[in-house]
C-alpha cells in the first residue's frame, strides 16, 4: 500500500464545488487502486484573507511543505498572493497546461491535442513594478538564461514523451523585445540542438494568436514565457470545449501543484453548473506525476483510468450544462466515479 499526503486548497467560487467533485474521484481512487492519499486542508485565497487578513497563512505553508503535492482549486481577488507566491516559493518553474480535444464536447476540431509548457516564475509576473511620480508606471520583465533553460529543455522532454507530432514551437516577440525574448529564443534554439528528432519552430506570439484560431490541429508542444502562455492557453481551452476542459500542473524539480487553469468563476459559483472536468484532469495529472516521481505503477494506472471514465461520461452522459447536459458539477462526478469504479 502506497501512502501520499496531499494538501488540499480548495480556493474561492467554484473551487469548493470542484473540490468536492475531485474528492469523490479520489475516494474511488483509493479504494480501486490500493493506494492512500491523506488529504490536508490547507487553506488560502479570499475567505481566509477576508477573514484573517493573510491569504496564504503559514500554517497552509507548514502543510503543503510537508505533503508530497498541492491539489488546489481556484483562488479570486487574491490569486497573485496565493499562486503567483506559491509558484516562486517552490520554484515550480513549469506550467503545464494540455488542451485536448475530448469526445462529445463542442470543439473546434477533433484532432486538437497540444500541450503549454509554460515558464512559470518570471518575466512581467514576477511583480516588480513601481510608479515614477502619478503619471508613470514601470513593470520590469525579467528573463534569466537559467529559467529559458529548464523550460525550454522540459518542452523538448514533453515532446519526446508525445506520440505523435513530437514538435516544438517557441513562441515569443523578439522581433520588438529584442534583449528579453532574444534571450529566450536564442536558448530554444541552443536547445533545440540536442534534440535532433524533434521538430522545432518558432511563432511571434500574434501570429500565434492566429494560428491556434486558424490551424489549431498543427500544434504539439507550445514553449512560452509567462504572460503569453497564460492568455494563449486561456484562448486555446475555447477550442476544445471552455476552460471547464482544461487542467494544469505547476511543476518543479521537487514538488508540483495541480489546479485548473482557470479563475474562480464568480458568475456561476455556487450554481452546481461549473464543469468539474478542469479538476478532476487535474487530479490525472497530479497522479501521473506521483506515478513518475515515485516510480509507482498504481497511480500511473488510477490516472489512465480517470481519462478512460471522463471519456465515457462524456460519451454516455450524464453532462453539466457547459456539455448540453442537464447534471450538476456532483451528479457529473459522481457519474465519472461511477465509470471509474467500474473499470476495473
Ligand atoms: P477570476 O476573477 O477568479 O479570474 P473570472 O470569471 O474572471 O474569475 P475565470 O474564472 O477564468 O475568470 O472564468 C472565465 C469564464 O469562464 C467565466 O464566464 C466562467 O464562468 C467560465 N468558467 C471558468 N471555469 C469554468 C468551469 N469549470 N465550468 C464552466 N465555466 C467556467
Amino acid at each position: 500500500m502506497t501512502a501520499y499526503k496531499i494538501a488540499l486548497m480548495p480556493g474561492d467560487g467554484i473551487g469548493p464545488e470542484l473540490t468536492e467533485a475531485a474528492l469523490k474521484i479520489l475516494d474511488v481512487v483509493q479504494e480501486n487502486f490500493n493506494i492512500t492519499l491523506n488529504m490536508l486542508p490547507a487553506e488560502a485565497g479570499d475567505a481566509v484573507y477576508k477573514r484573517a487578513g493573510v491569504a496564504l497563512p503559514e500554517d497552509s505553508l507548514r502543510v503543503i511543505r510537508e505533503s508530497h503535492a498541492c491539489l488546489k482549486g481556484p483562488v479570486g481577488e487574491t490569486a497573485a498572493d496565493v499562486i503567483v507566491r506559491l509558484r516562486l516559493l517552490f520554484d515550480l518553474y513549469a506550467n503545464v497546461r494540455p488542451i485536448k480535444a475530448f469526445p462529445n464536447v463542442p470543439v473546434a476540431r477533433s484532432d486538437i491535442d497540444m500541450i503549454f509548457v509554460r515558464e512559470n516564475t518570471e518575466d512581467v509576473y514576477k511583480g516588480l513594478e513601481y510608479s515614477i511620480g502619478d503619471d508613470t508606471a514601470v513593470c520590469l520583465r525579467v528573463i534569466t538564461r537559467k529559467n529559458c533553460e529548464r523550460i525550454a529543455k522540459r518542452a523538448f522532454e514533453t515532446a519526446c514523451l508525445r506520440s505523435k507530432k513530437k514538435k516544438v514551437t517557441a513562441i515569443h516577440k523578439a522581433n520588438v523585445m529584442r534583449v528579453t525574448d532574444g534571450l529566450f529564443k536564442r536558448v530554444c534554439q541552443e536547445t533545440a540542438k540536442n534534440y535532433p528528432d524533434i521538430i522545432y519552430n518558432e511563432m511571434y506570439v500574434d501570429a500565434a494568436t492566429m494560428h491556434l484560431i486558424r490551424t489549431p490541429q498543427d500544434f504539439d508542444v507550445l514553449c512560452t514565457c509567462n504572460m503569453f502562455g497564460d492568455i494563449l492557453s486561456d484562448e486555446a481551452a475555447q477550442l476544445i470545449g471552455g476552460l471547464g476542459m482544461a487542467p494544469g500542473a505547476n511543476i518543479g524539480d521537487n514538488f508540483a501543484l495541480f489546479e485548473p487553469i482557470h479563475g474562480s468563476a464568480p458568475d456561476i459559483a455556487g450554481k452546481q453548473i461549473a464543469n468539474p472536468i478542469s479538476m478532476i484532469l487535474s487530479t490525472k495529472m497530479m497522479l501521473d506525476w506521483l506515478g513518475e516521481r515515485f516510480n509507482d505503477s498504481k497511480c500511473l494506472n488510477a490516472a489512465a483510468a480517470i481519462e478512460r471514465a471522463v471519456i465515457q461520461t462524456l460519451i454516455n452522459g450524464p453532462t453539466v450544462p457547459d456539455l448540453g447536459g442537464k447534471a450538476s458539477t456532483l451528479q457529473m462526478a459522481q457519474a465519472i466515479a461511477v465509470a471509474l469504479k467500474n473499470s476495473l
